[in-house]
């Protein structure tokens, strides 16, 4: 069966590398012609290229600043322009500053919420526009088991479960328009933001990826491709009874760790 995607137009923030490249690549190959939003502009017009050549759909890089509105209507304005509408929302682009609470400085909680709620509702609240006039929407946002509580990431927790809140309530408003809004919240995933972590605890990625999955219920890490498979049905007409939700990638149940 022909993915609902075909033709549409997707936008993945800090979609460079990462999850969010990963995520591009599935939909690039489901036929949605993809828009990625990230900082780097060298780097988000090389991963377009990529995409572009190895998918056969159309791919456009936009350099972008999920945290700056004058950015975020720019780069959404040029992907109209280019595509047409916007369909798809994936907000992904994200970082991590992690400390205990008495050594996070003011700058670090500050980034951190900047990029991951004022980014998200930035990018949401400029696509949203587009797609109300089409009467179709498909809006999934990156939270995190962290935001179930994790020592020496106040500021990143905090913002992950704030990003459920958010999905909940635009679930609620945006519905009547036919747009659907869900939540990811992945566990371990091996890039690079879970490679620095290893490096700033002192271990080797495979060092730190064995010791991870030892706590996993399947006994892995995840990979980008897990979270891109899950965008991948909630962004596709098959999921459009399915709204509002946090759904948890990090397999196996969600504990206490
Ligand atoms: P990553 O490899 O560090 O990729 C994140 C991307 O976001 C980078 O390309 C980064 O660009 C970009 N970005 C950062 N700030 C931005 C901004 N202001 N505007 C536009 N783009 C920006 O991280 P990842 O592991 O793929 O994570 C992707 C998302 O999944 C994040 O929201 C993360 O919190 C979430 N997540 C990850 C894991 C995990 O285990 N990896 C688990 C749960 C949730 P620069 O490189 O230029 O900074």
């Amino acid at each position: 069966m022909a993915s609902s995607m075909l033709g549409r137009t997707a936008v993945i923030s800090g979609g460079a590398r990462g999850i969010g490249r990963a995520i591009a690549e599935r939909f690039a190959r489901n036929g949605a012609k993809i828009i990625i939003l990230d900082l780097d502009r060298d780097a988000v017009a090389e991963t377009a290229e990529e995409i572009a050549e190895a998918s056969g759909s159309d791919a456009l890089g936009i350099g972008c600043d999920v945290a700056n509105r004058d950015s975020v209507e720019a780069a959404m304005e040029a992907g109209n322009a280019r595509y047409g509408s916007i369909d798809i929302l994936v907000n992904n682009a994200g970082v991590t500053r992690d400390n205990l609470i008495h050594k996070m400085p003011d700058e670090d909680w500050d980034l951190v919420m900047s990029v991951h709620l004022k980014g998200t509702f930035l990018c949401t609240s400029v696509a949203q526009r587009y797609m109300v006039a089409n009467k179709y929407g498909k809006i999934v946002n990156i939270s995190s088991t962290s935001s179930l509580g994790n020592r020496g990431q106040l500021n990143y927790s905090t913002a992950k479960a704030g990003l459920q809140g958010f999905t909940r309530t635009l679930a609620l408003e945006l519905g009547r328009f036919n747009i659907n809004v869900n939540c990811i919240a992945p566990g371990f995933i091996d890039t690079e933001m879970t490679r620095a972590t290893a490096e700033r605890l002192g271990f080797t990625p495979e060092e730190y990826k064995a010791k991870r999955a030892e706590n996993i219920a399947i006994r892995r890490v995840g990979v980008p491709e897990d979270v891109a498979n899950l965008a991948s049905f909630l962004c596709d007409d098959e999921a459009s009874y399915v709204n509002g939700q946090i759904i948890y990638l990090s397999g196996g149940p969600e504990t206490r760790r």
